[in-house]
């Protein structure tokens, strides 16, 4: 019998390690002809500044709809692309749509917003991709300071040195950066301080840990707040979903505050309405 359990064990999990490895290859697929059929968009969830509530900015997020899969979350997809050596074409394809977005916002006569960008590291570590992002930026005729680059702190800490440099050539070219995910990794003080950066993003994880209400996810988030402020760097909470969290993150010092609570990531036209219904905190 036990042998018997034993097959069943490993053809259950050779079926279920063939399922992924087919679902993957219908991404890596899929994602060929997704940036010509139209099959991938960009949603744009709003940035508010926590005091006023207005809206400061918005992440673009990338969505993906296959033919047969349905839709694919960013995370898989993008992890897929990365593994294939299709993030490169993707990553550029990110740029030039959500530069088209802010030039056709422009043209309805909306207020200009930062729309936040997430990078890949295998596209921050693309030789020549500061002078693409420079380029397609200046193509759609888009200043540089409305895009605003979101890179995960693993990510940035991973070569600190590296990265360093590589905002320092971002930062030349007049766009901005954030640290996403900011509290899940180890980052070195020294380098936030280095890096210049604008924005640091406090992971849900803390967020969310507010709800349990111990004083520790509290304590983290006065601490990051306070550090980040230090160094002239907002601060900006993700995932927030309750009229609590958002409290709590006001009465510490945080910046802007994003998050279900605010609105979930919007198709382009819903986010204009979204906009019209809230102030608009204009840039310039
Ligand atoms: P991220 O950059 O940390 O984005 C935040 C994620 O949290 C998004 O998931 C967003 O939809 C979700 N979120 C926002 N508010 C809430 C909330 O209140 N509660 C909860 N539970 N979740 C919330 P999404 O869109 O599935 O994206 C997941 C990740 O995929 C992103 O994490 C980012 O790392 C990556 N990603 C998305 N679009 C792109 C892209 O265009 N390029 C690259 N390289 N990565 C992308
Ligand atoms: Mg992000
Ligand atoms: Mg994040
Ligand atoms: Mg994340």
């Amino acid at each position: 019998a036990a042998k018997q359990a034993g097959r069943n064990g490993y053809s259950i999990y050779d079926t279920s390690m063939r399922r992924r490895a087919e679902r993957a290859l219908a991404i890596q697929r899929g994602l060929h002809a997704a940036i010509e059929d139209g099959s991938l968009s960009l949603h744009y969830q709003s940035k508010h500044d926590s005091a006023t509530g207005a809206i400061v900015g918005a992440e673009a997020l990338a969505r993906w709809t296959h033919p047969e899969l349905g839709e694919v979350p960013p995370m898989e997809f993008i992890a897929v692309a990365e593994r294939s050596g299709q993030i490169g074409r993707i990553g550029e394809w990110v740029i030039r749509e959500a530069c088209r977005q802010i030039g056709a916002w422009r043209g309805q006569g909306m207020a200009p917003l930062r729309i936040a960008i997430n990078l890949s590291p295998l596209q921050l570590n693309q030789s020549g991709f500061v002078d693409t992002a420079a380029r397609i930026a200046a193509e759609a005729g888009v200043d540089p300071a409305l895009i605003l680059f979101e890179v995960t702190e693993s990510i940035a800490m991973e070569n600190a040195e590296r990265t360093r440099l590589m905002l320092r050539d971002f930062r030349e070219r007049g766009f901005e950066f954030a640290i996403d995910d900011f509290g899940t990794g180890y980052s070195s003080l020294a380098y936030l301080q280095k890096f210049q950066v604008r924005q640091l993003k406090i992971d849900r994880f803390f967020v969310q840990a507010l709800d349990e209400g111990g004083p520790e996810a509290r304590a983290i988030i006065a601490a990051i707040i306070d550090l980040a402020h230090t160094l002239a760097i907002e601060v900006v909470a993700e995932g927030v979903e309750t009229q609590l969290q958002a409290s709590v993150l006001r009465t510490l010092g945080c910046d802007q505050l994003q998050g279900y609570h605010f609105s979930r990531p919007l198709p382009p036209e819903e986010f204009e309405r979204h906009c019209r219904t809230l102030m608009v905190l204009a840039l310039v």
